[in-house]
This record gives structure tokens, sequence and C-alpha cells, in this order.
């Protein structure tokens, strides 16, 4: 007999509005990116500030920076690294990579070299794009050393709009010596899109790192399939919108900015609205200035939003639609962001894994909040997804009891890249187990109360501490550590190392934040060290790490 989970007591919900099963419709998300090229060519695809791309525009572009990268070596298949900011750029070369049949491993352009450089060893890419900024203080180092024969890069000052100089102060344009120039060659070579077969939803369309239990990157192998069916899920739920503005709030190399924004802007035939990265006063005024319909993005992007000096009613006046997704959303926030400004926050959960949407709360709902803990439900299963709460056997547990939560449906990658035991492990029979722990109720809403895993969401940023530990633990002073989360009114959580320190030697906090500061990107260093004479343990030696984090949060100090 089947468990609660099979019955889907969420059907019953989403039959007052969206139908929960749907078909794609398309076999990629490129294939829908032609047909709405096709069909509205002179629709502006995105906006940058003052400047903007039409579709034919951003179609034509991309087709020659696909014609640069196959006639230089790039094949199908083969990987394509993009390290860059929310810039238009990065739309092209994403266009680019699928164009010429390539997988494209979006990265976050905050890495430093020790942290790129574990994951080009992975990805093995034969192909680059970056901005000149990018080149000149970390790829230029790595790409090479990594076996990256082909570079393409550009300068943010290309877009030369009226916001450079708030953006990037005294940057000044410094071409990367062997390396082409995105706009130059997209322009030379301009619709010529290289013959390579067209996308099949099997086929990887994205390698996205991502930490695992472990810390190691590991590569989601998010199919063309995948993405389409999250895009064109999100379609489904907002087919009110056909061509509105979705502002990114989240970065495109996170899964959610990916999916939740670019893809779905693709879907919507609509605008993808670019500002370079989160400064919420640069926010503000792109808001104001492209009138968006929708947003997403992490809550705490919400609060630094309205905790601005310079926010008004009039900066969210044109919204339709409001979500937060990939971190916890405080039910707080939802109120908050209602009372000052009439919108609701529908709450949305995923994983990179998930290729985003996971659970959503429909268009047409509010989500309940969980009396007893004063949980703010994740949502509803989205489009014909299955989720359940399972125990440590993987086996179901009833309604209400709290367990780890396992994914199925067509969002969920089918692998991790080059990782059998990882996959064994974590997408046994095409489930996903999520490391999330959570419940449902009898309505069919999940809630999520806390991670199975020890990682750290500081700003929706995933930070491990076995990552920041072993930087620690590189330091000549340090003897043991143990790294914590600690609840952050800005960040969500932030992140906090315990050190013991090896006889005879001395070293300040400041010294140790300073050092990790040079090997990690800026949301992963230590806000906070508190040095010990010795870290707890259990009777085995294990250190006692939620131990620690309980002491961060409670503010004192045991024993
Ligand atoms: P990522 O793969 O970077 O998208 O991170 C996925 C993780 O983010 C999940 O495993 C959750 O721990 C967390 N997460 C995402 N969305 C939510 C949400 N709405 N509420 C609570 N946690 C979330």
């Amino acid at each position: 007999m089947g468990s609660a989970y099979d019955e889907r007591p969420w059907l019953a919900l989403y039959e007052q509005g969206v139908p929960h099963e749907i078909e794609p419709g398309f076999d990629s998300v490129l294939a829908m990116f032609s047909a709405t090229v096709r069909a509205h060519p002179d629709r502006t695809a995105v906006t940058y500030f003052d400047g903007r791309l039409t579709y034919r525009e951003l179609d034509e572009l991309s087709d020659g920076l696909a014609a640069h990268l196959a006639a230089n070596g790039l094949h199908p298949g083969d990987r394509l690294a993009v390290y860059l900011q929310n810039v238009p750029q990065f739309v092209i070369a994403l266009l680019a990579g699928w164009k010429a049949g390539a997988i494209v491993v979006p990265l976050n352009p905050m890495y430093r070299i020790r942290e790129l450089t574990k994951i080009l060893g992975d990805a093995r890419p034969t192909a680059i794009v970056c901005s000149e900024q990018g080149w000149h203080e970390v790829v230029g180092d790595c790409a090479p050393r990594a076996g990256v024969g082909l570079a393409v890069t550009t300068s943010e000052l290309d877009l030369q709009t009226r916001h450079d100089a708030r953006l990037f102060g005294t940057l000044r344009r410094r071409p990367a010596e062997g390396c082409a120039d995105l706009l130059e060659v997209a322009r030379a070579h301009a619709g010529q899109r290289p013959e390579v077969p067209e996308p099949a939803p099997s086929d990887t369309a994205l390698l996205v790192y991502t930490s695992g239990t472990s810390g190691e990157p590991k590569g989601a192998t998010n199919t063309h399939g995948n993405l389409v069916f999250n895009a064109v899920g999100f379609k489904t739920r907002t087919s009110d919108l056909d061509g509105a503005g979705i502002f990114a709030l989240a970065p495109l190399f996170h899964i959610t900015g990916m999916v939740c924004q670019l893809c779905s802007a693709f879907a919507l035939a609509g605008r993808l609205d670019l500002a370079y990265r989160f400064e919420p006063g640069v926010v503000l005024d792109a808001l104001a200035e492209h009138r968006p319909a929708y947003l997403i993005g992490p809550s705490t992007a919400y609060v630094a939003l309205t905790n601005h000096p310079d926010v008004s009613a009039d900066h969210f006046a044109s919204l339709e639609l409001v979500y937060s997704g990939g971190a916890p959303l405080p039910s707080a926030v939802v109120e908050d962001f209602r009372a000052r400004y009439g919108h609701y926050i529908h709450n949305g959960y995923g994983l990179t894994e998930t290729t985003a949407t996971a659970t959503s709360v429909p268009a047409h709902l509010e989500a309940p909040v969980d009396q007893a803990s004063g949980t703010l439900s994740v949502g509803l299963p989205t489009f014909n997804a299955v989720l359940r709460i399972v125990d440590d056997t993987g086996a179901d547990l009833p309604v209400g009891e709290v367990g780890e939560i396992v994914v199925e449906g067509p969002m969920v990658v089918p692998a991790y890249w080059n990782k059998p035991e990882e996959t064994a492990r974590g997408l046994r029979g095409g489930r996903l187990h999520t490391g999330d722990v959570g419940f449902m109720d009898e309505q069919g809403w999940f809630y999520v109360v806390d991670r199975k895993k020890d990682m750290i969401s500081a700003s929706g940023f995933k930070v491990w501490p076995r990552e920041v530990e072993d930087v620690l633990y590189g330091h000549p002073a340090v003897r043991e550590v143990a790294v914590v989360g600690v609840p952050d009114a800005y960040r969500g959580e932030t992140v906090r190392a315990y050190v013991s320190l090896r006889a005879g030697h001395d070293c300040t906090p400041e010294e140790l934040i300073g050092y990790c500061k040079e090997q990690l990107a800026a949301y992963k260093y230590p806000r906070g060290i508190e040095v010990l004479d010795e870290l707890p343990k259990t009777a085995t030696g294990k250190i006692l790490r939620r131990q620690l984090r309980d002491t961060a949060r409670t503010g004192h100090q045991e024993g």
C-alpha cells in the first residue's frame, strides 16, 4: 500500500489554480529561446541599466560567439566555463556554449585561485569566458595551468552605462593577452551559428558545482530536459505575465538565478533586467528605471533592500509577483514586506540538484505557518514532483513526522559529474536525498526545519565548514579548528571559527581572519574567530561541532 506521499495530498490545492502535471513542449531552453526569437525578435530580452539587447540581437551575438568558439576547438560535449557577474555577456556566453553543443559550467566570479583550480581540474573545460579583470586577478593564473586552451574575455566597461563609475570606480580597460574579445568576435561572426545537433532532453546542459556533505565541490549535471521543465513550470504558474520583466536579484551563476530568472524570462518571452551584482542602492535605481513585474531572490536581498535609506513604495509598485528562494524565509520578513509594500512574498525551496525548484507556493495561494515552530512552509511539490519524508533507512515516515526530505521528478539531475559513488549515495533510484530535514502536513504543505548536513547559508551562499577548516588548518599556528554557522540579522547566518593553537605559537583572531580572506571568496571567511585552549570533543576524539554551534548561538561559553 502506498504512503501519504504517494497519495499526493497537494493535488487538491493545485486544483484551485494551475494543473500539477505539465508537458514542457520543447527539448531544451535553447529550442524555447529560438521559438521566442522567431515570434518576438524585436522584444527586449536583456537590459543592463541604460543598455538593452533585443531577442534578435542576443540571438545573433550568441551565434557569433558560438562560431568563434567552435572554430577554435570547442566541440560538442566539451565544457565551456563562464566566470562572470550578472552582465549581458553572461547570457551571450551561455547561449553560445549551447549553440556550440557544449556543456556550460557557470562559476562564481568571487572564487579565488584555490577554489577555481579545484573546479577546473574536475570539469576540465576546453574554453573559458571571463571579464578582463577576472583574467588578470584569477583566471589568467589558473586556467592555463588547468589545461584550458581557449579564453574569451570581456571588459565590464564595454557596456558603457552611466553606472560604470559607481560600479567599477577607477577600473580601466586592460585587454588580456592571447584572449579574444567577446563582443568583437561575437559581432564579427554575428548570425553564423555553427552546425551541431540540437540538444536532446537527456543531454547535459550545465555542470553546476555544489558542495556535498563532504565539502568537496561536485558538479550537478543539469540536463536540457531538467532546465526546460522548470522554466516551463515557471511559465505555467505565471501565465498572465507574458512578456513581463524579471529583475535578477540572484546571481546567474547560481541555479536559482539561472533557472528562475534567466530561463524563466525566455519562457515568458520576457525581459531579464540585470544589475552587475547585488548592491542595494544600485538595485533600487534599476528597479525604478525598469519597473519589472517579477522579483525572485534570497530573503536576505529583501531585508537589504527594505532597510536601505533610499527605499520607497514606488520601487516595488510595478511588481505583480514576488518570490523568495534558495535560503530560509522568515515569516517576519514576509509580513514586513506586505505591511510596507502590499506584496506577499511566495516561498520556494530547492537545490542545485533539483534545478532550482522542488517546492513552491503557487501564485494563487499563501503558505501556512506551522503553529508549533513558527516555521513558514516552503510550499507544495512543484509540477510532476513527489516529495517524501524518510527515516534513516529511506522508509516513508507518517504525516507530520520530521525526517529527511527526498525529491523525485523531472527536475532532479541524473548524476554528479564523474562521481559514481556520490551519485549512488545521493541520487539512489532517481530519488534525491537532500540532507534537509522537514515534514509534510495533512494538506501536503512542506516545511524545512533544519539541515542534516553542516552547511552554513550566508546570504543564500553556501559555505561548507570543512573547506574553511581546511584553510585554517594550513596556518602554521593552528592546531585544531571547528567552523560553525551563527545567526546573523543581515546574512541569515554567518561563519564563525573556533581554534586552538600549537604550543609555542601566538596568533590573533585578526591575523587568522586576514589569512582566510586571502584564500577564500568574500562570503566564506569567518567573521569571528575565538581562540580556545582546547576544542570540546567526544570520547573518540571527534570535535563536537554541534556543541560549539549551540554555544555560539546562545552566546555563552561552557566549560
Ligand atoms: P543550493 O544547492 O545552493 O541551491 O542550496 C540548496 C540548499 O539551500 C537546500 O538544501 C536548503 O538547505 C537551502 N534552501 C533552499 N531554499 C530554501 C528555503 N526556501 N527554505 C530553507 N532552506 C532552503
